[in-house]
């Protein structure tokens, strides 16, 4: 087992790998930019080193100063948490030249599952159902408009190299395909350096459900139930739960062997999601795959009671899976999650970042909170604007609910805006409440009423 990690990232998830690296008895290290040095994964790692200035390209994002704090802490492995250097093949692969074990995959998978082009082809090849559309790349507009209308509008186009909501547009008509082409991959390549576009079939009201794998280095991958992420703004994800108030033990069983064929397909070795879309009449399709730790990832630990970055460090010290220990307890008990963003929700969600000057934590049975965040703790316009997840788990959906409601309560925090109105606002939508929403669910909320 490794003696020493360093974990190159910040926030929450900084925290969250430190706490479970001191339970192994691991020792940490945190590296944190200048704009973090009073950041509670700093002061909770056993060492701490500072690798830039507060612009993430000079810091998290640098890979020389990572590796050189690595190497001057005399650490055995790297865990990148989930955004940053997590699914950079590059990285991954430096580690491996300078001796560091990267927890997570080898950098040939990330390349494979980091391009959605290729993703979609491997995972189709291997069998698992994808979402209609173009093999690969697509070469033309001409090219575009011949697939396009073989499948039937709307279409999705897409970015091969995007990520994180970025990089798609929905097309309605041939009409609009010809005006918005050339715009998006130009944007493409503004904002990926790469301006491979490839079109799917836009699924009308799909769900986002999502399955959690993790596969060791013996080539067994194992799966942990879904995730359902359908509550989003933007294609980002607001609130997951599991299980989805729409998947039975049948879908649940198919995804899931899809998502284990998929991921051996690719000798998948670490914790990894695969996405899927699930139609109105229960087809699902997959839609990419991360490699990598998510920040939804407490949700399934709730259910099953098991801590998945434990797990991800196990099986990159060469432990197997723990595979059937899995299922045992598989739902009889739900999970829900809803992310805490300093964004004002009154106004279109803007960042709002400052000083907190009142902070409290909801607890309880079956209440987490697992955030970076404290009174006096001062939001940099840096970084991402979540400063927490608030998870509750319970025996049922409307217990869930009902202590999600009582725990968004609780939860004070002054001095900055944040998304506890819209999430209080939300609990009590009789919509949400009965489980029947789609992706597009707040496109038509509007939670001022
Ligand atoms: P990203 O990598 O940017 O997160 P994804 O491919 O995971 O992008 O898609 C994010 C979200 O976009 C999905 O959860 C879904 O809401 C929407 N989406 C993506 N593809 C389609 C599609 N073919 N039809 C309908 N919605 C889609």
């Amino acid at each position: 087992m490794f003696k020493k990690i360093l974990i190159a990232n910040r926030g929450e998830i900084a925290l969250r790998i430190i706490r479970t690296c001191h339970e192994m008895g691991i020792r940490t290290v945190a590296v944190y930019s200048t704009a973090d040095r009073d950041s509670l994964h700093v002061r909770f790692a056993d060492e701490a080193v500072c690798i830039g200035p507060p612009p993430s390209r000079e810091s998290y994002l640098n890979i020389p100063n990572i590796i050189s704090a690595a190497e001057i802490t005399g650490v055995d492995a790297i865990h990148p948490g989930y955004g940053f250097l997590s699914e950079n093949a590059d990285f991954s692969r430096i580690c491996s030249e300078y001796k560091l074990k990267f927890i997570g995959p080898s950098p040939e998978v990330i390349e494979a599952m980091g391009d959605k082009a290729t993703a979609k082809e491997t995972m189709r090849r291997a069998g698992v159902p994808v979402v209609p559309g173009s093999d690969g790349v697509v070469a033309s507009l001409a090219q575009a408009r011949q697939i396009a209308s073989d499948i039937g509008f709307p279409v999705i186009i897409k970015a091969t190299a995007g990520g994180g909501g970025k990089g798609m547009r929905i097309i309605q008509s041939a009409a609009d395909l010809d005006r918005l082409w050339d715009m998006a991959r130009n944007e493409a390549m503004a904002a990926f350096g790469n301006d491979g576009m490839y079109i799917e079939k836009y699924i009308q009201r799909p769900r986002h459900i999502e399955i959690q794998v993790v596969g060791d280095q013996y080539g067994t991958v194992s799966h942990l139930s879904e995730r359902d992420c359908s509550i989003q703004r933007r294609h980002q994800k607001l609130v997951e739960e599991s299980p989805s108030p729409v998947v039975n033990q049948e879908l649940r069983e198919k995804m899931g062997e899809a998502a284990v064929q998929g991921a051996q397909s690719v000798n998948y070795e670490g914790a990894g999601t695969i996405e899927f879309l699930v139609d109105e009449d229960g087809s699902f399709y997959f839609m990419e795959m991360n490699t990598r730790i998510q920040v939804e990832h407490p949700v399934t630990e709730e259910i099953f009671f098991f801590d998945l970055i434990k797990e991800q460090i196990k099986v990159a010290a060469g432990e197997k899976v723990s595979g059937r220990r899995y299922y045992p307890n598989l739902h009889d008990r739900f999970a829900m999650e809803v992310r805490i963003n300093a964004e004002d929700p009154y106004n279109d969600f803007r960042p709002s970042p400052g000083r907190i000057t009142a902070f409290h934590k909801p607890g309880g049975h079956g209440v987490r909170v697992d955030t970076h965040a404290y009174q006096d703790y001062v939001i940099t316009p840096y970084y991402d604007s979540m400063i927490g997840k608030l998870i509750v788990s319970a025996f049922s959906r409307e217990e869930v609910i009902q202590k999600m409601e009582r725990a968004l309560d609780e939860f004070v925090i002054e001095g900055i805006k944040t998304t506890i109105p819209f999430h209080k606002k939300l609990m009590r939508d009789d919509r949400f409440r009965r489980g029947e929403f789609t992706t597009r669910f707040l496109e038509e909320f509007d939670f001022r009423n």
